[in-house]
């Protein structure tokens, strides 16, 4: 095979294919991406996004030539239908999005299980092309996972945990970049906090790896420095609140906890690792033995403490504040 042959062979190779489920034979529009060929519907997509609406209505845009019009630009047709070039958008990518409007169950929105690069795909299409209901979808889904109240955060933030197909933390960075690529402010903060609490090895890795913007890296650089000094605040008071906790216990204990209490290495907490703050991780790691009921006085106090630091975050990173991003999402997911 000569040079050019073999280049012949791999333009063929390179050549985008036709979807093996979404070519649809009534289809009267073929995309294009770099790997598949997608014949679809313009009224299914016009029904659903705004920009392909637009784009249909537009004279020559997605109409088919006129019969026996054979001067028209032959890349804006494939087999004699109209063809929309969506350069850029990866094939696979589109698929995801094509593959929600046309079959419903493809993309549950109420589990974790769709996987990562799936959400993503979706964050990131639905809000180029506008595809309202798809959007609202995979944001609602995505702050399921990073709620915007400290309880909620709490019970999901388990590093280990699985999220997307993935380990929960191995999701943050990427979720971040789309995130923030895709303007969903309602996503931010708590995507914010989930990345600040590696070392800054890490994040400059992860930020690198997922292809974070450079302004939104400075965000979580920041915002981190700030997230430090709230958590350090938050830990100096907390011998404060402790003994507030005891105090308001009623103790029966003999000597009371009061005056038994001892704290273990309590500077171990002045990190960005805002959940080893928790009520009860305090009292496991870093409180000598109390009784049952001041553990319990106790963990509230710290918990309302704790309150304080989670007020600031929105802030922090350059966010509006929770009762905005509240009434924000309530809107996205009630849409
Ligand atoms: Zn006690």
């Amino acid at each position: 095979m000569d040079v050019d042959e073999q280049h012949r062979d791999e333009e063929m190779t390179r050549k985008p294919k036709p979807h093996d489920i979404l070519w649809l034979p009534d289809g009267n529009v073929v995309l294009a991406t770099d790997v598949y060929l997608f014949r679809v519907h313009k009224s299914v997509l016009s029904l659903h996004s705004s920009v392909f609406k637009s784009m249909f209505e537009l004279p020559n845009v997605g109409q088919p030539l006129a019969e026996g019009n054979t001067t028209g630009n032959a890349r804006d047709t494939f087999e004699g239908l109209p063809l929309v070039n969506l350069f850029g958008d990866k094939g696979e990518d589109v698929e995801h999005l094509l593959r929600t409007v046309y079959e419903l169950r493809y993309h549950d929105y109420h589990g974790s299980n769709t996987p990562c690069d799936t959400v993503i795909a979706l964050l990131i299409l639905s809000t180029k092309y506008d595809f309202k209901d798809v959007r609202a979808n995979v944001i609602t889904q995505i702050s399921k996972q990073y709620p915007i109240n400290l309880q909620d955060y709490d019970s999901v933030d388990d590093e280990n945990a699985p999220l997307f197909g993935m380990v929960r933390d191995d999701c943050h960075f990427d979720l971040l970049s789309a995130a923030y690529k895709a303007e969903a402010h309602v996503l931010l903060p708590t995507l914010y906090l989930a990345c600040a609490t590696f070392d800054i090895r890490d994040i400059l890795a992860g930020t690198r790896c997922s292809a974070v913007d450079p302004e939104c890296l400075q965000i979580l650089l920041e915002g981190r420095d700030g997230l430090v000094s709230a958590i350090i605040d938050c830990i100096w008071s907390i011998p404060e609140f402790v003994r507030k906790g005891i105090a308001s216990s009623g103790c029966c204990q003999v000597p009371s906890c009061l005056e038994k209490f001892r704290y273990v290495r309590l500077s171990h907490l002045c990190t960005e690792n805002f959940s080893s703050t928790r009520g009860k991780s305090v009292i496991a790691f870093h409180l000598s033995p109390t009784c049952m009921l001041c553990r319990s006085f106790v963990e509230s106090a710290i918990e309302k403490e704790r309150e304080t630091v989670w007020k600031k975050i929105p802030a922090l990173f350059k966010c509006p504040s929770w009762q905005v991003i509240k009434e924000n999402l309530d809107e996205i997911t009630n849409s």
